[in-house]
């Protein structure tokens, strides 16, 4: 059928939530068209920049996208990022279609916004030295972001004068880099208890069940967090929480269990030769400040640091909401590298509203809502993490976009009104987006290339790590 009869949506951001989106749009209703703008030449978000290299099973997802990519009725613009100065914009968008749904995900980082966070910049390439670094920063840089090569150097981790990193907050990801580093211990700290840890069942297990790496762990602190009404009555309400702490509650049974010739023969480990690596979870627990140590003669070298800690203790308010407070208590850590593990938070685009508060751009199920009126805005939409912010896993996402996509089936967008699709592309021309845009097929070809790249090296894939160069490979 003629595309004036036709729903057509546009959708920014081509990560997990922008195809889950699209998938369900096509399911509702066959006829529909979708375009999709993407920043990057290449698709799938955060399931090629966030997902760890050891969880090729995530990333199965990505087939059932590609599929969706290669639909007649699906168009892929890579290397389109919407709202950019001179770029097309959401509210041009939304003249041409009839939902525009926004799924462009996290941009940034929280900060601790303490003293010597930041450490200080070489000079000559800009990168920060020292300090508190951001764990998104070194994910992206052990995923190939695009131009994030520079940012750690090769030498990063090899300094090991005090043989010790820190996670701030609880997420597991940065570990996969560490194992090859001089780092020999990493604490994983987080500012509330157990039971508020954002970590799941399943990071927790695969960090417990990895060969060569000892958990070393404050069983009795743990066990006073969980020896009061509150926590029995928390624990009771939620099943996937209490598989969580009865998980830590298991490995500490089989440590106690073991038999004694066990218990000897680790005891001479300990004190003949030092455990290799060893890991430890730590709660109730804030930095407060940053002492950077004076950098290394080897400038790529990454310098120590002493970080400043306060203990806390939770506050419950009425609302039911977890708080902490500083208890006074303070010591110090030191360590070769640390990292803030906070919260990723997005970024406004112009011409939509944006809630400051909670860091994504404001809804109802999907539907964008004016900040000042909370009235719903007509043929806009949110999916992702731009919708409920950072938090779950692509399962969540999978959800939270179904939802959008029945909001938009739902809300019937009345095709009379349509643009044609040649008005479409006139627009999409005058934008310079047809022209030097990346197709689905041009991206495909970009991913052959770098599993063919990966081959050489018996690696399942080898990314290219810089947009100019991705252009170049799929470009005339
Ligand atoms: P994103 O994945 O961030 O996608 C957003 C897309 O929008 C990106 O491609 C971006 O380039 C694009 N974009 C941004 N701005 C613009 C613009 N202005 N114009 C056009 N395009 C734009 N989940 C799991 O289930 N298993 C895991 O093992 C797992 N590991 C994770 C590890 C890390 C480190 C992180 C951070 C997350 C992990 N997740 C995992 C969660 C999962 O990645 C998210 O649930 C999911 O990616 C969120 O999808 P999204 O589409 O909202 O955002």
């Amino acid at each position: 059928s003629s595309s004036v009869h036709r729903l057509n949506v546009a959708i920014i951001g081509a990560g997990p939530a922008g195809f889950y989106t699209a998938s369900k749009i096509l399911d509702k209703d066959p006829d529909a068209r979708i375009d999709i703008f993407e920043k990057l030449p290449c698709p799938y978000g955060l399931v090629r920049f966030g997902v760890a290299p050891d969880h090729p099973e995530v990333k199965i997802c990505t087939n059932k996208f590609d599929e969706l990519g290669q639909d007649p009725r699906v168009r892929f613009f890579g290397n389109v990022n919407v709202g950019e100065h001179g770029k097309i914009s959401v509210t041009t968008l939304s003249k041409l279609y009839g939902a525009v749904a926004i799924s462009y995900g996290t941009s940034s980082c929280r900060n601790l916004n303490i003293p010597g966070e930041f450490g200080s910049q070489n000079e000559q390439t800009s990168v920060q030295v020292g300090g508190i670094h951001s764990g998104r920063e070194f994910v992206h840089f052990y995923n190939s972001y695009p131009q994030h090569r520079t940012i750690f150097s090769q030498n990063f981790l090899s300094s090991g004068v005090t043989g010790r990193a820190l996670v701030f907050d609880i997420n597991p990801a940065a570990l996969d880099m560490l194992s090859a580093s001089k780092i020999s211990h990493v604490d994983i700290i987080g500012r509330r208890g157990p039971l508020e840890a954002a970590f799941t069942t399943k990071e927790l297990r695969e960090l417990l069940s990895l060969p060569n790496l000892v958990f070393k762990f404050d069983y009795k602190q743990f066990n006073d967090c969980l020896d009061n009404e509150r926590a029995v009555s928390t624990l009771s309400k939620s099943r996937p929480l209490q598989r969580k702490i009865d998980l830590i509650k298991k490995f500490e049974s089989n440590q106690q269990s073991k038999s004694p010739s066990e218990h000897t023969i680790s005891a001479l480990t300990n004190s003949t030769f030092k455990p290799k690596k060893s890991w430890s979870l730590r709660f109730l627990e804030s930095p407060i400040a940053v002492i950077n140590h004076k950098e290394s003669i080897d400038v790529t070298m990454e310098p120590s640091k002493s970080v400043i800690m306060a203990k806390n203790r939770l506050i419950y308010s009425s609302d039911s909401k977890i708080s902490i407070e500083n208890t006074g208590e303070q010591f110090t850590l030191d360590c070769d590298v640390a990292f803030k593990s906070i919260g990723y938070i997005s970024t406004p685009i112009q011409g939509v509203p944006f809630d400051y508060q909670k860091m994504i751009i404001p809804n109802i199920s999907g539907r964008v809502v004016d900040s000042a009126t909370n009235d719903i805005i007509n043929g806009l939409y949110v999916s992702g993490w731009i919708k409920t912010g950072a938090t779950g896993v692509l399962a969540n996402t999978m959800q939270s976009a179904f939802e959008t996509a029945n909001a938009i089936i739902a809300d019937k967008p009345d095709i009379s009104k349509n643009v044609p699709l040649s008005a479409i592309n006139d627009t999409l021309h005058k934008h310079n987006i047809l022209q030097t845009s990346v197709s689905y097929e041009q991206w495909l070809t970009l991913k052959e290339l770098e599993r063919a790249n990966g081959e050489i090296l018996k690696k399942p894939s080898l990314k290219i790590d810089s947009v100019s160069e991705m252009l170049k490979v799929v470009k005339r």
